[in-house]
């Protein structure tokens, strides 16, 4: 029988890597990773290699079912350059030390996107909604924009064995949510990325763009969409002490520490990270309990748990890579002096 992979990778565009995907016809396939064989791609119209040596390598990393498909994978790759060693655009190669002690859940914020008003669902031709209110966890047709699409890839998400736990109507008119978690920063991201794969390909069927830009609205009284990145390992999840998150977070307070993160929270995060619509300013860094203004969150569970639990980084944005948000929180939580 005939099985179609779809191997999937992320390009070497900058600042920001956008996916891209091919087909893989397979005959008697497994269905198990490692019967994914490696494959290759021309790089040079991907911004990763010169056309005079265009080669790059797909290794595959993740697989789960293609519900979309007859006889169907998706096939989450690394890149690797023509030597064999991980290409510079892969960021899942920086995920040290992958032990699965590290648990993430990533909420994804994104726009749905007209493309022939070049505005969000939801928005009248020529002119703006009513202001933010109604729209969060909104139900009814004057509020809530899109759900057809939403729905349709909640189910799909699940159906393909991703960990979605949850989604939600954000702020901003035809602003949506979904959760994703998962004990292991690569998994958590391969999941992110195919989640993300799923989502821009239903897309295509009802004409509508996803937009990933942290500030699609610019400088108006409009949320920004970010990637909030919730993160434990063994220590936090147990510490039973509030001195040993203060020195965890402090680890986090270096200027050149703040420069390293913002540095992989998304491109255009100074647009969004303002002191406003719920962010702490990109100059800052800040932490406190509950606090939707601060650069990181306790959340109130960590501390109704006798500071046992986990913290929420508020600063990636919705076109981060999850990959090297992951690294470089497991970087930094793991250079705390406790
Ligand atoms: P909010 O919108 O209030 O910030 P959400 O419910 O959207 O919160 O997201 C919270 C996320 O925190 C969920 O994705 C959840 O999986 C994640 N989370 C919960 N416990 C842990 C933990 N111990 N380690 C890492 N992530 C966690
Ligand atoms: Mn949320
Ligand atoms: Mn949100
Ligand atoms: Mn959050």
């Amino acid at each position: 029988m005939a099985t179609k992979l779809e191997y999937i990778w992320l390009d070497g565009y900058k600042p920001t890597q956008s996916l891209r995907s091919k087909t893989k016809i397979e005959s008697d396939f497994s269905g198990k990773l490692e019967d994914c064989p490696l494959w290759s791609f021309d790089g040079s119209s991907t911004e990763q290699a010169p056309g005079g040596s265009s080669d790059c390598i797909l290794k595959p990393v993740y697989i789960c079912a293609d519900p979309q498909r007859k006889d169907a994978f998706l096939v989450m790759c690394e890149v690797l350059d023509s030597t064999g060693a991980a290409h510079e655009s892969n960021g899942r190669a920086l995920i040290q030390d992958d032990d699965n002690d590290f648990w993430f859940g990533f909420e994804q914020e994104y726009f749905l996107w007209d493309p022939k008003t070049n505005k969000p669902l939801g928005f009248p031709e020529g002119g703006y909604p009513g202001p933010q209110g109604p729209y969060y966890c909104s139900v009814g047709a004057n509020n809530a924009f899109g759900r057809e699409i939403v729905e349709e890839h909640l189910d799909v998400c699940l159906e393909a064995g991703l960990n979605v736990e949850g989604i939600n109507a954000e702020v901003a008119a035809g602003q949506w949510e979904f959760q994703i978690f998962a004990k292991g920063a690569k998994e958590a991201g391969d999941q992110i990325w195919v989640a993300r794969y799923l989502l821009e390909r239903i897309g295509e069927s009802y004409g509508v763009s996803i937009n990933w830009h942290c500030k699609p609205l610019g400088a108006l009284d409009w949320n920004g969409s970010g990637m909030h990145a919730n993160f434990s390992n063994t220590l936090l999840r147990t510490a039973a002490s509030q001195a040993t998150y203060t020195k965890i977070l402090e680890a986090f307070r270096p200027a050149e520490v703040v420069a390293e993160h913002i540095a992989v929270y998304g491109a255009d995060n100074h647009l969004r990270l303002t002191g406003k619509h719920e962010t702490a300013s990109i100059n800052d860094y800040s932490y406190g309990v509950s606090d939707r203004g601060a650069s990181i969150r306790i959340p109130l569970y960590t501390v109704q748990k006798g500071w046992s639990g986990y913290l929420e980084d508020r600063r990636p944005n919705s076109a981060a890579d999850p990959y090297k948000v992951a690294a470089v929180i497991i970087k930094t939580v793991k250079s705390a002096k406790l």
